[in-house]
C-alpha cells in the first residue's frame, strides 16, 4: 500500500509529479480541484456552491471538500494499492478530518512530498500554463518551457488546450497568499510525524521527477 500526499503551492508542479506517481505506483490520483471542476462542468449543487470561491482563488469551505474527499476515499480503487492526494488537505481542519477518517479505517499516510518552488517562478509558470481539455488526458503544457508542437493542440491526444480560468495574475497572487497562510502550516503539522520529504522544484521537470522518486524510494 502506498498512501501519499503531495503538498505545494498551487502551480508548483504537483500535477506533473502526480502523473508519473499514479502510473508507477498504480494508485488513483485524487485531486480535489479536478473533482470540483468536474462538478462545475456538470452543473451540480456542489459545483455551484464552489464556483465563486474557485474563480477568486479562495478555498472552498472545509465541510464541502471534506465530505467530497471522504466519499472519494470510500471508492474501491483507493482500497487496492493506496492513493495519492493532490490539493487536499489544504487547511489544518482538513488534515485533522483526514487523520480521523484514516484512523477510523485503521490506516495512515505513508509519506508527504512537499514540493517547494519560489512564488515568482510559480507566477510565471501559472500564466503560461495550458491544460488538455480531454478529461482522460489532462496533459499539462507550459508555453515558456514545454510548449505543444502545434499551438493550442495536445501532442498526446489532439484535443484542444485551454487556460484555466484561475490561472491569471490576480487570482494566482491570491492563491499564493491563501497557500502561505492556510496550507503551509501543514508542513509543520505533518513534520511532527517525520513523514515529510521536501523537494525543491527544479527548472527541468525530469530533474524534479528524479528527486521525488529518490524520496519515495527511501
Ligand atoms: P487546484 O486544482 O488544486 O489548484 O484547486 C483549484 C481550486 O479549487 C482552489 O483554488 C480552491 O478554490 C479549490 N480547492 C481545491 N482543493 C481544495 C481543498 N482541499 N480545499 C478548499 N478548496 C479547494
Amino acid at each position: 500500500m502506498t498512501r501519499l500526499i503531495i503538498l505545494g503551492a498551487p502551480g508548483s508542479g504537483k500535477g506533473s509529479q502526480c502523473k508519473w506517481i499514479t502510473r508507477d505506483y498504480n494508485v488513483p490520483h485524487i485531486s480535489t480541484g479536478d473533482i470540483l471542476r468536474k462538478n462545475i462542468a456538470d452543473g451540480t449543487e456542489l459545483g455551484m456552491k464552489a464556483k465563486a470561491y474557485m474563480d477568486n482563488g479562495e478555498l472552498v469551505p472545509d465541510e464541502l471538500v471534506i465530505d467530497l474527499l471522504k466519499a472519494r476515499l470510500d471508492e474501491a480503487d483507493c482500497k487496492e494499492n493506496g492513493f495519492l492526494l493532490d490539493g487536499f488537505p489544504r487547511t489544518v481542519a482538513q488534515a485533522q478530518a483526514l487523520d480521523e477518517y484514516l484512523s477510523a479505517h485503521g490506516i495512515g499516510i505513508d509519506k508527504v512530498i512537499n514540493l517547494e518552488v519560489p512564488d515568482e517562478e510559480i507566477m510565471s509558470r501559472a500564466v503560461n500554463r495550458r491544460t488538455c481539455e480531454n478529461p482522460d488526458c489532462k496533459e499539462i503544457y507550459n508555453l515558456r518551457d514545454n510548449p505543444p508542437k502545434v499551438e493550442g493542440i495536445c501532442d498526446k491526444c489532439g484535443s484542444k488546450l485551454f487556460q484555466r480560468k484561475d490561472d491569471n495574475e490576480e487570482t494566482v497572487a491570491n492563491r499564493l497568499r491563501v497557500y502561505h497562510s492556510q496550507t503551509e502550516p501543514l508542513i509543520a503539522y505533518y513534520d511532527e510525524s517525520g513523514k515529510v520529504s521536501t523537494v525543491v522544484g527544479q527548472e527541468r521537470l525530469e530533474d524534479t521527477i528524479a528527486l521525488v522518486k529518490f524520496e519515495l524510494e527511501k
